[in-house]
Parts: C-alpha cells; sequence; structure tokens
C-alpha cells in the first residue's frame, strides 16, 4: 500500500539514499531538509518523481504535515559539522525530537528515530549491545551530538509510554557510500579524497582505533524493515557491520583500492574519540531478519567510484 512518508534530513546522505528506496517502493515522500549539511545535488534526480515533494524547514521549528510514516534524520552527523554550531546540534536533536514528535501525535504516524553507537560513548563493553548504556561524557566537545541524541530516545520512549505512540529507534554505526560530503571530516571520505588528490592521509592517533563501517544500501535496508515490523518492537536496535577494522587497516586498504601514491601522515587524536566500536547485531538479526550483506572492500570500490567522479 502506498503511504506519505515524511523523511527530515532527506537531502542529506543517508536521508537520500532512504528516499530513493521509498519512492522505488512506490510511496509519497515529503523531503525536509534546511541544506546545513545536505544539498539539493544528492536528490537533484529525484526531482521529476511527481510522488517526492520537497521542503526547506529547520525541524527545531513546529512542522504542519499531513503523513502516515515519519523518518527523523535530520541531524548533522560529522563531528567537524555538529561542532561547528554545537548549540545548534543540541536544538536539532531535542527540539526536533519534540517537533516530530509532536506531529506524529497529532497526525498518528509511525515515527523512527535516526539514533547512534555515540550513544554507547567510548564503550567499556565490547562489541556494543543495545542494553549497555554507554559511558558519555556530557560536557565534552562530542556531547552536543552525543547527550542530544541520547535526550532524543528519552523524549521517545517517554511520548511511547506516556502517549503510546508507535516508535522505532534504530542506532545507527559508522555508514558510508557515495553522497557522503566529500569535506565532513568522517574517516572514510577523508581517506578516499586524500588518496584521489595524492594528498597526505591523515590519522588521527596511532591509528589502531577501530570502526565498524556498514555500506550505505544495507542501513537502508534494515531502516524500512524497522519501520514496517510488528507495532510492539521499539528498539533500541542497532544496525551496523561487525567486521571492526582499525584506521591504519582502514587508511591500507583505501591505498590498496585507490592505487594512490599517497603517503600515510600522524595527526592529534580529536578529544573523546572513541578507542573502539562495534555492533553487536543479534538483535536486528532476530527481530528484523537482517544483516549486511556488502563488506568493506566492495562498499569502498563504490564509493572511491562516486568520488572519482566528483573531485
Ligand atoms: P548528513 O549530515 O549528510 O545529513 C543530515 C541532514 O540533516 C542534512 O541534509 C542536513 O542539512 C539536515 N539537517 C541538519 N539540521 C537540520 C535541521 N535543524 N532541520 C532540518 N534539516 C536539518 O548526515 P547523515 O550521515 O546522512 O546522517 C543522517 C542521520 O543519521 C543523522 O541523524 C545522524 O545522526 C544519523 N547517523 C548517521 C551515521 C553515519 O555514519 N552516517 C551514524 C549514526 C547516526
Ligand atoms: N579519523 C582519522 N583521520 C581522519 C578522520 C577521522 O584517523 O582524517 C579517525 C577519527 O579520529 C576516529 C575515526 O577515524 O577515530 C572515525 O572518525 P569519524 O569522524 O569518521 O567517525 P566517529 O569518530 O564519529 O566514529
Amino acid at each position: 500500500m502506498s503511504k506519505k512518508i515524511l523523511v527530515t534530513g532527506g537531502a542529506g546522505f543517508l536521508g537520500s539514499h532512504l528516499c530513493e528506496r521509498l519512492l522505488a517502493q512506490g510511496h509519497d515522500v515529503l523531503c525536509v531538509d534546511n541544506y546545513f549539511t545536505g544539498s539539493k545535488d544528492n536528490i537533484l534526480h529525484l526531482m521529476n518523481n511527481p510522488k517526492f515533494e520537497i521542503m526547506r524547514h529547520d525541524v527545531t521549528f513546529p512542522l504542519y504535515v499531513e503523513v502516515d510514516e515519519i523518518y527523523n534524520l535530520a541531524c548533522p552527523a560529522s563531528p567537524v559539522h555538529y561542532q561547528f554550531d554545537p548549540v545548534q546540534t543540541t536544538k536539532t536533536s531535542v527540539h526536533g525530537a519534540i517537533n516530530m514528535l509532536g506531529l506524529a501525535k497529532r497526525v498518528k504516524a509511525r515515527i523512527l528515530q535516526a539514533s547512534t553507537s555515540e550513544v554507547y560513548g567510548d564503550p567499556e563493553i565490547h562489541p556494543q549491545t543495545e542494553d549497555y548504556w554507554g559511558k558519555v561524557n556530557p560536557i565534552g566537545i562530542r556531547s552536543c551530538y552525543d547527550e542530544g541524541k541520547r535526550c532524543a530516545e528519552t523524549l521517545f520512549f517517554d511520548y511511547w509510554r506516556q502517549h503510546a505512540l508507535e516508535i522505532k529507534v534504530v542506532r545507527i554505526f559508522n555508514t558510508y557510500g557515495p553522497r557522503m560530503h566529500p569535506n565532513d571530516g568522517r574517516v572514510v571520505s577523508n581517506f578516499i579524497v586524500q588518496a584521489l588528490k595524492g594528498e597526505d592521509i591523515t590519522i588521527y592517533g596511532d591509528g589502531q582505533q577501530t570502526r565498524s563501517f556498514c555500506y550505505v544500501d544495507d542501513l537502508v535496508e534494515a531502516m524500512i524493515r524497522m519501520m514496517e515490523c510488528r507495532a510492539d518492537f521499539t528498539g533500541p536496535v542497532n544496525i551496523g557491520n561487525p567486521g571492526e577494522f582499525s584506521m591504519l587497516q582502514l587508511a591500507d586498504l583505501v591505498i590498496k583500492l585507490t592505487g594512490s601514491k599517497s603517503k600515510i601522515v600522524y595527526r592529534a587524536l580529536p578529544q573523546d574519540d572513541p578507542k573502539q566500536r562495534r555492533p553487536d547485531i543479534s538483535l536486528a538479526t532476530l527481530e528484523l531478519d537482517w544483516q549486511p550483506n556488502i563488506q568493506l572492500e566492495a562498499g569502498l570500490k563504490n564509493t572511491i567510484a562516486h568520488f572519482a567522479l566528483r573531485i
């Protein structure tokens, strides 16, 4: 059945892929974005579709539309961007969640929150399971994002308890792919752009810190499955690829796949940079019958091909 679906942050990296998939399924999609980190270029190819509508709007202000489902993705995701205006970052997560939850309540829409592995902070439990409460610095430079996202989760669960709203919370681990912002400072885009330009590859710290990288198509599949699964499964549920790599391994792989002559250089490790991160995805596998299919090398090849045409 065709639904009217709101995607906030729909002109961003993940949002644009999600809009594309929802349109392919035959839904009407309303993309709401203030273009802080997203861009019209990301959704240009969708604009001729009569089922696609875009609205310039900041989610920290109330929104009055009629929809059946809401995917709430609006929020800058890279440390460089979310630290640019940290007060606005917290507002986007917290006021944005309140506004979108209020909208969901009024129109009785199911609502999904794009939460993050950052709610676990610099974790003491490895791999991270959903019942781990996290180790987050409340006053550091990452806190505007981490605590904003934690508060958004709180709001989602309070609306669920207090107003019986149908909520869905996914905790997304590092995701990469075509349409990442080339200058957003995230490690995959940084390394690929540096390698393609023949510039030095910047490893922060000693490069032994780890991350788990999920390809965007796998993530979008999981988000849609989560939205469509039984009403009483609220999450939070981890979505990510459990393959774990050090930043040094990632740099070597990007150099190999691009055939670049770039050299590795070491820079200071940013404050509160988590040492390790890997999702336990047992819950997603059990509840959503989901696991990622695209492994790092294949996903990086697609991403490199995308950037190679643009820089
Ligand atoms: P992105 O920066 O490409 O997309 C975010 C989008 O939200 C952009 O289009 C931006 O313009 C828009 N936006 C920001 N503030 C807004 C506001 N106040 N009102 C309206 N629109 C606003 O980042 P992304 O990687 O696509 O991330 C999307 C969501 O997924 C974010 O909520 C992020 O926290 C979450 N997430 C992403 C990752 C990842 O690895 N990509 C990991 C964990 C969580
Ligand atoms: N990083 C790096 N070089 C870069 C950019 C990032 O070594 O040019 C490191 C960063 O310090 C972190 C990891 O890569 O340890 C992932 O960083 P990113 O900003 O992509 O995501 P997050 O830290 O939010 O997981």
